[in-house]
């Protein structure tokens, strides 16, 4: 373990500045790719800090946390230690939209990434604030910090989220901070506008802290975790699991609803005070009722922040109200009545750069060098943000060997879609992930992270030894289970046959089938070959899943993957600038508006037109197969 404290080793490789979730992943990767590496943040303490939400995980967002498990990255197993209750969402629909969501203990989670980074080696942490990176004809050469410290390196990584020229709003109130407590970066963010245009500015906010020794939990719906716990990583299981909690589930009602709409005038966000634009899909309560008119009622889930702690955090609620109007709506809430606010909610607005000026290895296209990940590129979220310190880890450290830079593609990862949205869509409000942002959801599962991408995170030399023979273990005995169960054949009359005819409800067994033809049947799953004795598993319930969804999606995987083939082919296809896209059916107003205004010149540069969609491509594939190669 390295900290340095006094300063006295001036050259690194890469330095990365900001220990939030981009900063943790950058710096770890970095220095396991053999760079010399520094992480310079404002508090070593608070590395690591969830700013908003005690939980890691959710849709689309539980599929990055496992792309990057599988790539060697590091959020998941922090996620895996420090977990109070585990969850796979929308685990009664398909597949594809299956994610792992995770409430944590704040501080164990915050702790254990402090843990991580200063055990790696070639890894040394500072505390400053850096004010200026410094640069020689377009080449990054090193950073100054506010103390006037020079520091020199050939690549820097900016992961400053929320925090430059941070500015908190609680009411009328205006103060400068990152994040509540946290002073904000003033100088850097000063610094950087001079160097990267088109900075703008965004704004998200969390809502109030509650007090969880004031609340009536008797009146609230409880909400359990799962059984057997979905962790995150894929790497061995080798701690102890924390003691595990419930959350509780409460509603808005029509009492909130008078407050906030009689009160409007006092928040922020409609008093013409706050400028960003905040996440759409992670609205305030102000927008929810005030946009949302007709919602009689809006659900909040109460969240333990940790074990030993006694704050309980209201998800679903985030506002800037002035905390004594914070204070009616909390107690207007069922379970709520006497309940006391510890920290109040706010709204907090925050420089961001256009990831348009970045390559797909978040560099920066005019620094060379340069490269930036997490909320600075627009983003909200710790995934997110996580997602984006490693790809940037990852580049940089390739970029000081001077070897071939890597990024994923759309159908490869879910990274591969944030980077690509990023790029080349660019952003105008805080961009999160979805699982509807990705056109070959049946390829990007959470289940086949590993199958994705261990293989690369290997070759790039993050994958340990372990990892890697717990992988292959694992391939392998799906493989021999494939073949077991492929092998099981049943013949029309048998024992087995008239057992399954009796539970099969769409057709009878009339000629002789195999186990995967079998388990093609919608009727039929490994649960029920198993119950009834038909099929004897050597692999565990979760691999047995991840056999199944396989086999049962086969033939759309097939397909999709036979889509993306075909798009790669027509990427390059040239389309006419004369093309009148108001003449092609099927295509909606709004895309014909901005097609008609882009003229693409092929269909790569259309796809990447935001708001475009697959349906859209395949109706201008049709059109030009029909009308240009006549
Ligand atoms: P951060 O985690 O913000 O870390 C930035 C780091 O950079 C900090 O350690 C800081 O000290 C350091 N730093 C900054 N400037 C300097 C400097 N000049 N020198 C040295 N160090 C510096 N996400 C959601 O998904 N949903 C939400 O509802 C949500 N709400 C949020 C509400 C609030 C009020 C805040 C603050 C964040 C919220 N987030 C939410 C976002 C989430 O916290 C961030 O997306 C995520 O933490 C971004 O990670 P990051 O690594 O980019 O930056």
């Amino acid at each position: 373990m390295v900290i340095l404290i006094k300063m006295n080793k001036k050259n690194f490789d890469i330095v990365i500045i900001g220990g939030g979730h981009a900063g943790i992943e950058a710096s770890l990767i970095a220095a396991k790719m053999h760079c010399k590496t520094l992480l310079i943040t404002q508090k070593l303490k608070n590395i690591g800090n969830l700013s908003c939400n005690p939980a890691i995980g959710g849709i689309g967002k539980g599929h990055l946390v496992k792309e990057i498990d599988a790539l060697g990255g590091i959020i998941g197993k922090i996620t895996d230690r420090s977990g109070i209750q585990f969850k796979t969402l929308n685990f009664k629909k398909g597949a594809a939209v299956q994610s792992t969501r995770v409430q944590v203990d704040k501080n164990i989670y915050a702790k254990k990434a402090q843990y991580f980074l200063k055990n790696q080696s070639n890894l040394f942490l500072l505390e400053e604030e850096v004010s200026k990176i410094l640069i020689k004809n377009d080449y990054i050469i090193g950073i100054k910090t506010l103390k006037n410290k020079k520091i020199f390196s050939k690549s820097v990584i900016l992961t400053t989220g929320t925090f430059l020229n941070g500015k908190i709003y609680i009411g009328n109130s205006v103060s400068s901070g990152g994040r509540i407590k946290d002073i904000s970066s003033i100088k850097l963010s000063q610094n950087l506008k001079k160097i990267l245009t088109k900075v703008k500015r965004l704004k998200t906010g969390t809502p109030p802290r509650i007090d969880k020794k004031t609340i009536n939990f008797s009146k609230l719906k409880i909400q359990k975790g799962d059984f057997p716990i979905p962790f995150f990583s894929f790497s061995k299981h080798d701690f102890k699991l924390l003691p595990q909690k419930f959350c509780y589930i409460t509603y808005t009602n029509e009492k909130t609803h008078e407050i906030v709409r009689k009160n409007i005038h006092l928040s922020p966000l409609y008093s013409g005070l706050i400028k960003g634009i905040g996440p759409r899909y992670c609205p305030s309560l102000e927008d929810k009722i005030i946009k949302f008119p007709e919602k009689v009622r809006h659900q909040i889930f109460l969240e333990p922040e940790g074990l030993n702690n006694h704050i309980i955090y209201p998800n679903g609620i985030s506002t800037s109200f002035p905390l004594q109007i914070q204070q009616k709506i909390i107690n207007s809430i069922v379970g709520l009545e006497n309940a006391k606010i510890i920290v109040p909610g706010y709204a907090v607005e925050y420089d961001y750069f256009n990831p348009k000026n970045l390559k797909l290895t978040l560099e920066s296209k005019h620094i060379k060098g340069l490269f930036l990940a997490g909320q600075i590129n627009g983003t909200t979220g710790y995934e997110e943000a996580a997602a984006q310190g490693l790809l940037a880890g990852i580049n940089a450290a390739l970029y000081i060997k001077e070897k071939k830079s890597w990024f994923p593609s759309r159908h490869e990862a879910y990274i591969g879609v944030l980077i690509d949205d990023l790029c080349f869509k660019g952003i105008t409000e805080p961009y999160r992930m979805f699982t509807a942002r990705a056109e070959h959801r049946l390829i990007l599962r959470e289940d086949n992270a590993d199958k994705r991408l261990t293989n690369i995170g290997r070759k790039l030399g993050l994958v340990d030894n372990y990892q890697w023979i717990r992988y292959n273990k694992k391939i392998q005995n799906l493989k021999f289970e494939k073949k077991r169960i492929k092998n099981l054949l049943i013949h029309p009359f048998s024992s087995k046959s008239k057992i399954l005819n009796d539970i099969s409800l769409t057709s009878i067994i009339s000629k002789k089938i195999n186990g995967i033809e079998l388990l093609k049947r919608p009727e039929i799953n490994f649960k029920k070959l198993i119950k009834f004795k038909i099929f004897k598993p050597t692999i565990s319930e979760k691999l047995l899943h991840i056999l199944e969804t396989e086999i049962k999606y086969y033939g759309y995987i097939k397909k999709e993957k036979k889509k993306i083939k075909n798009q790669k082919k027509y990427k390059k296809l040239f389309l006419p600038k004369q093309i009148n896209y108001s003449k092609i059916v099927g295509l909606s107003n709004e895309i014909i508006e901005k097609l008609n205004f882009y003229k693409p010149s092929t269909i790569g540069h259309a796809s990447r037109i935001s708001g475009m969609t697959p349906v859209a491509i395949s109706i201008l594939l049709i059109y030009i197969k029909k009308n240009l190669f006549k």
